[in-house]
């Protein structure tokens, strides 16, 4: 069989860079996408990989990015995030563009200018990183929940418009996970952030890559709808055991 290309976006840090390891050893020619070309690239030359420029949140980059990959087998929507963790009374509008530019609009993007390739493959299949923020809600966390509400319907919606195609769906719904996220949720706040995990061990990185590695090397009959995975002591968004 001949190599099958996937594309990451958010391949520069976390969940996305250690999915790009994951997929990379499970076989697959990797196209990494993020904004900071500089951690891109060592990365892609050590999995002999490939590292374009990507701004998900801007139609041209998404364009230029897509026009440069001649194949795509698995898209993983990855790039994303949250700013904040204000109640809606003190909701800042920019912080709320961010994550639905990102998240949401980011994922459309995307996931559009790479149907037809995802299609053509024969064998397309598109993950998509929400997380429990996607399917609950917690205090102060309006902005980020409702963007990943709404990738979370983006991404379902697919799953039926295109029954019959050769297109797997694949949702991948994460708790805790101990990456850059919290840092840049509280604007580099690395005390702050630390609290987040304080007294739980968090999931890594490479325990979300690895159930992503499992989805995309399925056969082409078995769809894995949704994936929930969170640290043992994480009952909830709001609802952790700490020791
Ligand atoms: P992270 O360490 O902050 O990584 C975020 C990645 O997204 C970076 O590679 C960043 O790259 C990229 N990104 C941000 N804005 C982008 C843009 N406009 N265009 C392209 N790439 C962009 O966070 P992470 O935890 O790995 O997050 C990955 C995904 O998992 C996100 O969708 C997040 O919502 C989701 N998730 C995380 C957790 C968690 O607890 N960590 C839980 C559930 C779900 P550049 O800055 O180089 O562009």
């Amino acid at each position: 069989m001949s190599t099958r290309t996937a594309v990451i976006t958010g391949a520069s840090a976390g969940i996305g860079a250690a999915t790009a390891r994951a997929l990379a050893n499970a076989g697959f020619h990797v196209v990494l996408g993020a904004r900071r070309l500089e951690k891109l690239q060592p990365l892609a030359e050590e999995l002999s990989g490939t590292a374009y420029q990507l701004d998900v949140t801007d139609a041209d980059s998404v364009a230029s990015f897509v026009d440069r990959i001649p194949e795509c087998h698995v898209l993983v929507n990855n790039a994303g995030g949250a700013r904040g963790l204000d109640r809606v009374e003190h909701a800042d509008e920019e912080r709320w563009r961010w994550m639905w530019e990102t998240n949401v609009l980011g994922t459309l993007r995307i996931t559009k200018a790479l149907l037809p390739k995802l299609l053509a493959s024969g064998d397309g299949h598109v993950i998509t990183v929400t997380s429990i923020a996607g399917h609950e809600v917690y205090d102060g966390g309006a902005g980020y929940t409702s963007a990943k509400h709404a990738q979370s319907a983006l991404h379902r919606t697919l799953r039926s418009e295109h029954l019959g195609d050769p297109l797997r769906l694949t949702e991948i719904i994460p708790g805790m996970v101990e990456t850059e996220f919290s840092i840049n949720r509280f604007d580099g706040d690395t005390e702050r952030a630390a609290k987040v995990y304080e007294g739980v061990t968090p999931l890594t990185a490479e325990d979300v890559a690895e159930v992503i590695a499992f989805a995309a090397t399925r056969p082409p009959h078995v769809n894995l709808d949704q994936i929930v995975l969170k640290p043992r002591a994480q009952y909830s968004g709001s609802r952790v055991h700490r020791e």
